[in-house]
């Protein structure tokens, strides 16, 4: 794993902490009442909160955005998210993306039933259509649109060798990173194969742990 990314446990999700110049970077909000497991990552860096400038979303799910209010109240730090998913985040609240198998189908449709995926609304500060250069910030990244998990979904390239997928991969399962739910799967291997194209050889998933270039690349095969 590389040394600049931090992976951070935060519930039923995983948030990223990026070391750049000016600060960290913080990629995604996991569940509620997680700060804590931030400020212990920061403070292993001898950093505090303070010292988050920008919170990048992957995209406005309530396991991706639970501690965002409460992150927003206790640091300075800008929050970026797309255009696409702006009102949901203004709102508090996502339905469930459709399932890609049968059983998170099944989930989709009966987490909808009971309104799961509510969280506190946040109003967000950076709102991107388009590619957005992390340069300003002191690192050598960039956020892209990798949409059909969901519409607005993005990822981060950092040094031009990891990336930070939220859920447009995920990893749990031995031998496939395909997302059990997906908006647009079609839109979802357009996004795959934009990624490819980047030659990435690390991925960093909101689900899961690290996964190598070559687990990316058997999955990717097996859905062209
Ligand atoms: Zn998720
Ligand atoms: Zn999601």
């Amino acid at each position: 794993m590389s040394e600049i990314i931090k992976q951070i446990d935060m519930g039923k999700s995983n948030a990223y902490l990026i070391e750049a110049e000016k600060g960290y970077i913080l990629v995604d909000a996991g569940m509620p009442d997680k700060v804590g497991e931030i400020k212990k990552v920061l403070a292993e860096e001898d950093a505090a909160l303070e010292d988050i400038i920008l919170i990048i979303i992957t995209h406005v799910h309530y396991d991706h955005v639970g501690s965002l209010s409460a992150l927003q109240k206790k640091t300075k730090a800008k929050i970026l998210v797309h255009e696409n998913e702006k009102d949901f985040l203004e709102k508090g609240k996502t339905n469930f993306p459709e399932g890609t198998v049968f059983i998170s189908k099944l989930i989709s449709k009966l987490s909808n039933l009971f309104s799961e995926g509510k969280f506190k609304a946040v109003s967000p500060d950076i709102i991107i259509n388009d590619n957005y250069d992390l340069k300003q910030y002191g690192i050598d990244g960039e956020v892209i649109e990798t949409p059909g998990h969901t519409r607005g979904s993005i990822s981060i390239i950092i040094n031009g060798e990891n990336i930070i997928c939220g859920d447009t991969l995920f990893n749990f399962m031995p031998h496939s990173v395909y997302p059990p739910f997906a908006n647009d799967k079609k839109q979802l291997i357009e996004s795959w194969k934009k990624i490819n194209d980047y030659n990435c050889q690390r991925f960093y998933p909101g689900h899961g742990s690290v996964f190598t270039q070559e687990k990316f690349i058997k999955t990717l095969n097996k859905k062209l």
